[in-house]
């Protein structure tokens, strides 16, 4: 019997661990921000596998065979598409597994193309990109990303996402599809109540010029009003150039900025070799959540988080 549940297993897809009935899938999800709404969407149920734990860099984290071996074991994987997570992707194409989405294209989601970021300045806001992106192409003319794969920190993406999930859990595993449902309701209203939180948080801040490590928060300073003016390294280049530098501080002078950002997931030096004689203030942005502990609450810490960096680096006294 044992022997024939796993035969019906290779062919399935699933995996049983302890606690899960047979007919439960074994649920994988890329990066902690996206596992934490999945987690939301399981409770009571089951809980999903992490497959980046490290919060390395999605751009550039390869697979290891640990995490190669969770994704052949899987039934349904949750990822944020290659644009993201281009080594994942290479993986997923070589794979035969279950259901496999890629959260950009959930029904629903706004997605908003790349800023331009050869010179490090982003073009005068309104921020190019106004016009959303449809769901489905991810390279656009030229070769070019079609959209910013950072979208999970708009919060009415993450409701989006949500009730995704919760719609390709219900279609893999039938008897619980009342409890996704449920929870994703659940979900969805306290996400709602953290976008009114942040963005009564977050008005104070309105206009007030500041740089990024790199591009990652288009989603969130849109919904919230905030306003960059530009991005100290390109998405997944180490180190920004000579002329990248000098058009930097000479935007620092020029527009007065006082607030610079970093990331936990890059080297300091950089920053440290632009803002070393600047009177700035260097916040943190986290927009992996890479030090909070996994779990369905780490979407909510880490938007609040990044909402008190924001507060703390731009309120800060004028040095
Ligand atoms: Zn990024």
């Amino acid at each position: 019997m044992r022997f024939r549940v796993l035969t019906a297993c290779l062919f399935c897809g699933f995996f049983l661990l302890p606690g899960q009935s047979p007919a439960q899938p074994l649920v994988a999800v890329s990066i902690r921000p996206l596992h934490s709404l999945a987690a939301g969407v399981m409770e009571g149920v089951g809980d999903p596998e992490l497959i980046f734990k490290s919060g390395a860099s999605p751009h550039s984290a390869s697979l290891r065979p640990s995490q190669a071996r969770l994704l052949s074991r899987a039934g349904v994987v949750f990822w944020a598409g290659a644009l993201l997570e281009p080594h994942l992707g290479k993986a997923l194409t070589a794979m035969e597994t279950g259901h496999i989405l890629a959260l950009h294209r959930a029904a629903g989601m706004v997605l908003l193309r790349p800023r331009p970021a050869g010179t490090g300045e982003f073009p005068p806001f309104p921020l190019q990109g106004r016009g959303k992106v449809e769901p489905g192409t991810e390279t656009g003319s030229g070769g070019r990303a079609a959209f910013d794969p950072h979208y999970w920190l708009d919060p009415r993406n993450a409701r989006v996402m949500v009730a995704a999930m919760a719609k390709v859990l219900a279609l893999r595993d039938p008897p619980n599809a009342g409890a996704y449902r449920k929870n994703s309701l659940r979900m969805g209203k306290a996400l709602e109540r953290l976008e009114r939180e942040l963005a009564a948080r977050l008005a104070p801040l309105a206009g007030r010029p500041y740089l990024v490590f790199h591009d990652a928060y288009q989603y969130f300073e849109r919904r919230f009003g905030l306003r960059p003016l530009g991005a100290i390294v390109a998405d997944g280049l180490g180190q920004p150039g000579v002329r990248r530098i000098s058009n930097l501080l000479r935007l620092i002078r020029s527009r007065r900025v006082k607030c610079v950002f970093t990331e936990p997931q890059f080297p300091a030096r950089i920053l440290r070799a632009l803002t070393g004689e600047a009177a700035i203030v260097r916040g943190v942005l986290d927009p992996l959540g890479s030090s909070l502990k996994p779990g369905k609450a780490l979407y909510f810490r880490m938007m609040r988080q990044m909402g008190e960096s924001f507060r703390r680096c731009l309120m800060a006294e004028r040095p």
